[in-house]
């Protein structure tokens, strides 16, 4: 099947805080944005409840609905948005080819506002199902599944700010949550910590890693396989529920070996801007912030990102009738790409190896 070619100034991979910021931004600077939303739309606040520190929200407001307001706002402008995910980005010279399975997008500038994922423990039985018991009792969302658990025991598993909220948001359904965690203190910011201390329904397994997810396709999860990191005495815990809430990482993958990122995959962004190693491509959110990762964060960086983008197009040769292309600097590249005539006249050389043309 022949591939649809779409053709934009700015595209923006994500649509989370970063890149419907980063949309808002573009379409009132009047350049089209076409936002590509993949697998999960709106990002990681739609699977968030109460938001309480977005500011300008005095009473706080719930995750999802704070996407949809982004979003309407992001359509006020000219936002356009495709439902696809991206296999293949070519990077190696403008426009820059993006790849879906029914389109061919070409992008003067882009912006990757891709976000993050939950990461899992990799045990045997956290594959989704059929292959584990993943939907069968094994999740990474509690806002998503906790419903599901109803005065049942069900465990999380991590020691930062995710897996407390989780475990504190889950004691509203389950019958008990047990938070397991591989050292003998949190992660987890002191607040956080002291509401799942205080929680009567949360207790703690300290030194504790979990091997295994047991149970099967009729009755879901029955178990998990611990082990004690001091001991290595393993026993069978009895739960109905595993909630794995240990990170998350970037969504960059398809950008290795094309863009500098970190050795976790956060992608690499110069100095004050939201500049990539590659000019026209730029990066915001959670795909390139590994320190604040807040919504609030990552909707001013795709602000940054927003205007880098235009600066860049503004900043672009234009190209005359003649062939040459005259710099918003006042330069002239000539027709051949050879020479550069500077405003004052002076004409140097446009070849890498050649240091200058002057005299011509
Ligand atoms: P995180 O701070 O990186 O914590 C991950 C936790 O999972 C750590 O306790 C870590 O153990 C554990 N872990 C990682 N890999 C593991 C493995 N393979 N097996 C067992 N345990 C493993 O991640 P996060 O909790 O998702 O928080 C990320 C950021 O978002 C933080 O800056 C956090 O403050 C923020 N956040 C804020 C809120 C809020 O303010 N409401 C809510 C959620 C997240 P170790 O401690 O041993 O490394």
């Amino acid at each position: 099947m022949e591939k649809q070619l779409i053709h934009r100034e700015v595209v923006i991979i994500g649509s989370g805080p970063a890149g419907l910021t980063a949309a808002i931004y573009s379409g009132r600077a009047n350049l089209n944005p076409l936002v590509i939303e993949g697998p999960q739309p709106g990002g990681q606040l739609m699977i968030t409840t109460d938001v309480e520190n977005y500011p300008g929200f005095a009473k706080g407001i719930m995750g999802p609905q704070l996407m949809e307001e982004f979003r309407e706002q992001a359509a006020r402008f000219g936002t356009q948005f495709l439902t696809a995910y991206v296999t293949h980005a070519d990077l190696s010279k403008r426009p820059f080819t993006l790849t879906t399975d029914e389109q061919l997008i070409r992008a003067e500038t882009l912006i990757i506002a891709s976000g993050a994922s939950a990461k899992w423990l990799g045990i045997p039985g956290e594959a989704p199902a059929p292959r584990g018991l993943g939907g069968l009792g094994v999740s990474a969302c509690a806002t998503c599944d906790g419903f599901f658990f109803k005065g049942k025991p069900i465990v999380v598993v991590g020691g930062g700010d995710t897996a407390m909220e989780e475990a504190n948001f889950l004691t509203r359904y389950a019958s008990h949550v047990t938070l397991i965690h591989r050292r003998d203190h949190l992660r987890a910011s002191k607040i956080m910590q002291d509401k799942a201390f205080k929680n009567p329904k949360i207790d703690f397994l300290w030194n504790t890693t979990v091997e295994e997810i047991i149970g099967n396709p009729k009755d879901g999860v029955t178990g998990i396989r611990i082990r004690d990191v001091n001991t290595a005495e393993e026993r069978i815990f009895p739960c109905e529920g595993v909630f794995v809430a240990i990170g998350h990482e970037p969504n960059t993958g398809i950008f290795k070996g094309q863009l500098e990122m970190d050795e976790v995959g956060y992608l690499k962004t110069n100095g004050r801007t939201m500049a990539t190693n590659i000019p026209g491509v730029f990066a915001c959110g959670d795909a390139q912030d590994s320190y604040y990762r807040q919504a609030v964060t990552a909707a001013g960086t795709g602000c940054m990102a927003a205007i880098d983008a235009e600066r860049f197009l503004d900043n672009l040769p234009v190209e005359m009738p003649s062939g040459e292309e005259v710099t918003i600097e006042g330069e002239i590249v000539t027709a051949d790409h050879q020479k550069i005539i500077l405003p004052d006249g002076e004409v140097i050389s446009n070849n890498a190896e050649g240091d200058s043309a002057s005299g011509d």
